[in-house]
């Protein structure tokens, strides 16, 4: 089977045939990374965010929300001791603050940098340039920069950050500046047709990315789309495969939403192909206010992913996603 040009049939696949499609994507999965799974650790460093996406409770006008900054001292001193050693990476992400990007982001970085061999990314929104190049100086070296939906249209209607053209014109100019960038969008957001399915898939696969994922839209509590319905999982399970037959040299995440989504989703997704776990690691006083989707979110663990890799027949990467692709 392969990927055809038109994206919803790969998403309607189920049985017999769905099986095949997920085992070609894992086959191409470990052709070009075995399987090896990388494990990234993510810390929420704050919820503050300065745009207003429809979709999301963290948005600035949610006054109802509760938020935080961590410390740079809390996360080196809670965080960084109790980091489990297969974790090769670690990724900062906010909601798009740049008093976090300032006052924990670029200080914390240069402590990683110096005392640790973790890969370092970060998922923070869209700044002017030399901030970019400020966090790149600190030690960080992939940035998470999702575009949400490949159509503007559709990316205004959502009230996405700023706008699209601003979103891909960043992705560029940091790939220009040296940084491995990851992008990806929402599958199933309000609005969403084949054709801006396909139009964003293809956008994906045209741009500088070293690593490109789907999330299942969840409705936010606290949204205009809080009665939308959510993804199914099969279809989100689907598109990891055909995003990896694609794209199949990309990092292709598992992401915790796709537990949200259904059960087993995210050992799915790993055997769909995906090859990148994250474990939360945001502290417990501050995980239930990290609202991107609700406050009943799937925090997946330590144990949890070493048991999903584990079941998808998979092992944790003794090499970070840095080493990787440098070598
Ligand atoms: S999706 Fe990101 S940028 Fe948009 S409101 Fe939520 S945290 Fe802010």
């Amino acid at each position: 089977m392969v990927v055809s040009d038109s994206f919803s049939n790969c998403l309607k696949l189920s049985g017999a045939e769905q099986r095949r499609f997920h085992r070609q994507a894992e086959e191409a999965r470990n052709e070009r990374f075995g399987n090896r799974v990388f494990v990234r650790g993510v810390v929420e460093i704050s919820n503050f965010c300065r745009e207003n996406c429809g979709y999301c409770a963290m948005r600035r006008d949610h006054t109802g929300l509760n938020r935080y900054r961590l410390s740079v001292d809390e996360i080196l001193n809670e965080v960084v001791p109790n980091l489990p050693d297969f974790v090769t990476d670690l990724n900062l992400q906010a909601g798009e603050d740049p008093v976090a990007v300032r006052e924990i982001a670029i200080p914390l970085l240069k402590i990683l940098k110096r005392e640790t061999r973790l890969g370092l990314s970060v998922c923070l929104g869209t700044f002017r340039e030399s901030d970019y190049a400020a966090l790149r100086e600190a030690g960080a070296d992939y940035y998470v920069m999702k575009v949400e939906t490949g159509n503007a249209e559709h990316y205004k209607s959502v009230q996405a950050p700023g706008s699209l053209d601003e979103r891909v014109a960043a992705i560029r100019q940091l790939s220009a500046a040296g940084w491995m960038v990851s992008s990806g969008f929402v599958l199933g957001l309000p609005g969403q047709t084949d054709a801006i399915l396909t139009e964003t898939v293809e956008l994906l696969k045209a741009l500088p990315l070293a690593g490109c994922s789907v999330s299942p839209f969840i409705p936010g509590e606290n949204t205009r789309f809080s009665d939308h319905p959510a993804a199914g999982l099969d279809e989100v399970l689907n598109m990891v495969a055909g995003l990896r037959l694609l794209m199949p040299g990309r990092i292709i995440p598992a992401v915790s939403a796709m537990s949200l989504a259904g059960e087993g989703g995210y050992a799915g997704a790993l055997r769909a192909g995906a090859n990148l776990a994250t474990i939360n690691l945001t502290p417990e006083r501050a995980r239930g206010d990290y609202q991107i989707y609700r406050r009943e979110r799937a925090i997946m663990t330590s144990e949890l992913v070493l048991r999903e890799i584990e079941s998808a027949g998979c092992v944790p990467s003794e090499v970070g996603i840095r080493d990787w692709l440098a070598a």
